[in-house]
């Protein structure tokens, strides 16, 4: 078994914080393990949560589209969320469970090794750019440890607000040619935050 798969069979059987009370499945992610480019959204929702696979509901429709626009499948990439498991009625999961879950998702960046992380939504953004707002950050990509993290709105976002469809569109398409860019730009300054993850 992979380190991968390893991690995705500890995540099923998960009871390090309370989401594993009310869940259906845990949501481990998917893809592949060799993928470039790494997609993390916040939790799974309804649908995510009865079949165990990430982004599968609407939000999920216009993630495969958007995939779509830059010619990526989903098995090109990996997709996954900060809590593998549904918070009750889609609340915000809380930092306790973020806390908990946060080694799982630390494996898979690890096993992966991505060049570039996608962060969709405020949960994922905030682990590498702390207290930045996401209006000012999207679509701004940040090389740290040889790794590019780029921040999107999450898609469920674009679908409440119309106004953001464009917005989300537009940061998607730009993501071929920062991988492409990627080995000639300049490293960030570590934030401590990035350090603390011991990824680099
Ligand atoms: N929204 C998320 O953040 N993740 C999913 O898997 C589905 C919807
Ligand atoms: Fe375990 Fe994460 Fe599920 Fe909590 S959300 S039970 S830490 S897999």
């Amino acid at each position: 078994m992979s380190k991968l798969e390893q991690v995705s069979q500890e995540i099923r059987s998960c009871k390090r914080c309370q989401l594993h009370l009310s869940r259906t499945h845990a949501v481990p992610g998917e893809g592949s393990e060799g993928a470039a480019v790494m997609f993390i959204g916040e939790g799974p929702g309804f649908h995510e949560d009865k079949q165990g696979r990430p982004f599968v509901g609407a939000a999920g429709q216009f993630l495969n589209e958007l995939l779509e626009s830059i010619d990526l499948q989903r098995a090109d990439v990996y997709i996954t969320n900060v809590v593998k498991c549904r918070p009750p009625a889609n609340r915000d999961p809380l930092p306790e469970e973020i806390e908990a879950c946060r080694g799982y998702l630390d494996r898979q960046i690890e096993s992966i090794q991505p060049k570039m992380v996608v962060t969709l939504g405020r949960f994922s953004m905030a682990r590498y750019f702390p207290n930045a707002k996401i209006s000012v950050i999207h679509g701004r990509a940040k090389k740290m440890g040889g790794v590019l993290y780029y921040p999107m709105y999450h898609p469920a976002a674009a679908l409440h607000q119309p106004s953001l469809r464009r917005t989300v569109e537009e940061d998607m398409l730009r993501i071929p040619e920062l991988i492409e860019q990627a080995a000639q730009m300049v490293e960030s300054a570590l934030p401590a935050e990035a350090q603390q993850l011991k990824l680099f």
